[in-house]
């Protein structure tokens, strides 16, 4: 059949195309009438709930508490971390006028929150007894895109960002650290991308940041995302608002500021993980539908095959599967192809003759091996195994692909080839000029610097100076 209006570009032929195609197609986002903006459409918004649900479970279980901060900050409150400001000026969106006149002080609309949170921390934080404050909040937030990409960087869109105040370095660094580990844990174990955690190289650190760590995931084409970041400010955002302490002593101190976020960006990251030339295939913990029910049945024959779908249905819900029964009056091969190229990970099809064979029949958006006949009886249960098995089943071909696409290399020949389709994990000098010489020729910037490599010394990949870190440092060209 040709590419009609349902179906996609294939995704061997054209990754760009096949992502963009398919966002819309599969229902998840429209385009928004602003510049930049996205739409997100019910069954890409169950995607994110499913998401945060499990993100937000991990952020209470480590101690933080959900609060919210305004929208709006004051433009002075921006530019009083001057890194910060540097970093973000460019990406702000600023109101002016309001009330029908203008207004004394222009308000930023926030691109992120440290600074009106950290004026907050001022207030409530006195002395060592108000220590560790542990917040997040889930929010959206504005950075003005001039090539936006749906999911992947749009001038809105949603997070949770979470800031914390410390008493010293080392217990903001632990911080900071946990919350890399938590992110590592839902890519890997959530959405079944195999994450490599690590430390930004400064010149990608977050502007106003000491400290920057970020997990990175390796896409089907091999280019790289980073899908979550954590980040130690030392005592800058305290200097910059004055969020002191008094000691056991009595003596005042400078806080130590962590902040760390996880976005709709990873929703990218599951579609381009995952996806395949049909389409979407969405790991089973964040499926908005884990099994579709397809009734199969002509005029005259519908009635008791459509009472055991429900009835089936009931069951599997019961079990805490997410069911959907597609009874819509198109054919059964119209649904087969929507439903995969939305990604769901089971279909179960059930017509009069399995009906009188007490069975349904069992088929996977993965894999080839064809539809299987189960009994009735027993279909919650295959139905819980089998999406356990394919969870882990798209984690290992992920670990997989990413393992075939990284390379160990020490020669700049060797690195143009690996970053050409993947990873390469080479020395480097960690000379911002270095950085901007390797991007110019290859695309490639520093992705970052493991936290489980080995510590190795050796001579740069572009200049042999010696390594600046001790260890490998992640290169590949990313979104
Ligand atoms: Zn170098």
């Amino acid at each position: 059949m040709a590419r009609d209006e349902r179906g996609v570009t294939p995704r061997s032929e054209d990754f760009s195309s096949w992502y963009n195609e398919l966002v819309t197609k599969a229902q998840l986002v429209e385009r928004g009438p602003a510049k930049g903006t996205m739409v997100i459409r019910p069954y890409g918004y169950r995607i994110w709930e499913l998401l945060q649900a499990e993100l937000d479970h991990r952020i209470k279980e480590t101690g933080h508490e959900n609060a919210y901060f305004p929208l709006f900050i004051p433009d002075s409150y921006v530019k009083r971390e001057a890194e910060h400001i540097d970093g973000f000026s460019p990406e702000l969106a600023v109101v002016t006028h309001a009330g029908g006149k203008e207004l004394d002080e222009p308000l930023v609309v926030r691109p992120t929150s440290e600074t009106v949170i950290g004026e907050m921390m001022a207030r409530w934080v006195s002395s060592y007894r108000d220590l560790p404050l542990l917040l997040n909040q889930w929010a959206n937030v504005v950075r003005w895109e001039l090539r936006p990409r749906m999911f992947l960087r749009t001038t809105e869109f949603l997070w949770q960002e979470g800031h914390t105040a410390h008493a010293d370095e080392a217990d903001a660094m632990r911080e900071t650290r946990q919350m890399l580990d938590v992110y590592t844990e839902v890519a890997r174990d959530i959405a079944a991308i195999p994450v490599v955690p690590g430390e930004k190289t400064p010149g990608e650190r977050f502007a106003g940041a000491v400290r920057t760590f970020s997990i990175e995931g390796m896409m089907g084409d091999g280019k790289a995302l980073q899908a979550g970041t954590s980040h130690y400010m030392g005592t800058n955002f305290a200097r910059a608002f004055d969020i002191r302490y008094s000691t056991d002593a009595g003596e005042l101190e400078l806080c130590h500021t962590t902040s760390w976020g996880m976005s709709t960006r990873m929703i990218g990251g599951v579609i381009m993980t995952h996806g395949d030339d049909k389409g979407l295939v969405l790991p089973p913990k964040l499926a908005p539908y884990q099994v579709v029910i397809v009734p199969i049945a002509r005029a005259g024959q519908a009635e008791p095959v459509l009472t055991a779908v429900r009835e089936l249905a009931a069951r599997l819900k019961a079990a805490g599967v997410r069911t959907h029964v597609d009874d819509r009056p198109q054919t059964p091969g119209f649904k087969f192809n929507e439903w995969e190229l939305r990604g769901v990970p089971l279909r179960l099809e059930i017509g009069p003759r399995d009906l009188a064979a007490g069975t349904a029949l069992l088929a996977r958006r993965l894999g080839d091996e064809g539809k299987t006949p189960v009994a009735l009886d027993a279909v919650p249960e295959v139905v819980v195994t089998e999406l356990e098995r394919f969870q882990r089943f798209l984690l290992r071909r992920a670990v997989d692909f990413r393992e075939s696409r990284t390379s160990t290399v020490d020669s700049w020949q060797e690195f143009t080839e690996a970053v050409a389709t993947g990873w390469a994990s080479t020395p480097h000098c960690g000379r911002p000029d270095c950085e901007a010489e390797i991007k110019a020729a290859t695309s490639a910037t520093p992705r970052c610097v493991p936290v489980e490599a080995p510590g190795e010394s050796g001579g740069c990949v572009r200049c042999g100076e010696p390594s600046a870190y001790g260890r490998r440092v992640l290169f590949g060209r990313a979104y």
